[in-house]
């Protein structure tokens, strides 16, 4: 058996620090010491933003956002486009496309995909609650930002079609080239969907 160097309780907290995404073993390893050797500047402060994020986290009941109030920061800011709402699978992507800074409009947060393979169905997702709010007369546009992968792309053709009753314009993120890449480094996929959604100049 390998030797510990610390008690159990710096190896509890090697051992949750490892189970962040992006953080293995030896990454927790170093994270742990730092913040023992930074109890005041940084250990203690963390402390306190954990315990404050545990009992202030909500999610929003209207579009499945994480904030501290409900309906969410997001959706309570009257300069928003209320005609538009985009559709993303997780959080992280509404918080991407925040990030990017051009989208005006409101948003809605699935949960996930389709995944028949896995036992995700429709009534797992927040599937019916989108098709209730597009059916609100200031919707005028559904904009399917899912993921480039097979049950993103899938998920979206189901939305469409569920989405075909509600009065609004139905549309997807463009696949193509990034910004800043080589023809040369990209899968066929991607280059395939380039091509496919060529523009004139
Ligand atoms: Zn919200």
């Amino acid at each position: 058996m390998a030797k510990v160097a610390a008690g159990p309780e710096i190896q509890r907290l090697i051992q949750l620090l490892a189970r962040l995404p992006g953080l293995g073993p030896r990454s927790a390893r170093r994270a742990a010491l730092h913040l023992v050797k930074k109890k005041e500047q940084l250990l203690e402060p963390l402390t306190s933003a954990l315990a404050e994020t545990r009992d202030t986290i909500l999610t929003c009941d209207a579009c499945g956002n994480i904030d501290t109030q409900s309906p969410c920061t997001l959706c309570r800011d009257q300069a928003r486009d209320r005609s538009l709402i985009c559709v993303v699978e997780e959080v992280g992507d509404l918080w991407a496309l925040e990030r990017a800074g051009v989208l005006n409009g409101l948003y809605h947060v699935l949960g996930g995909t389709l995944s028949p393979l896995d036992g995700v169905g429709p009534d797992d997702l927040a599937i019916a609650k989108l098709i209730a709010r597009a059916s609100d007369p200031n919707v005028k546009e559904v904009l399917l930002a899912l993921n480039a992968t097979v049950e993103g792309q899938s998920t979206a053709h189901y939305l469409m079609d569920q989405l075909a009753g509600a009065n609004v314009a139905v549309s997807r993120l463009a696949h193509g080239v990034p910004i800043g890449g080589e023809l040369d480094y990209l899968d066929e996929g991607t280059l395939a969907a380039a091509v496919k959604a060529r523009k004139p100049m």
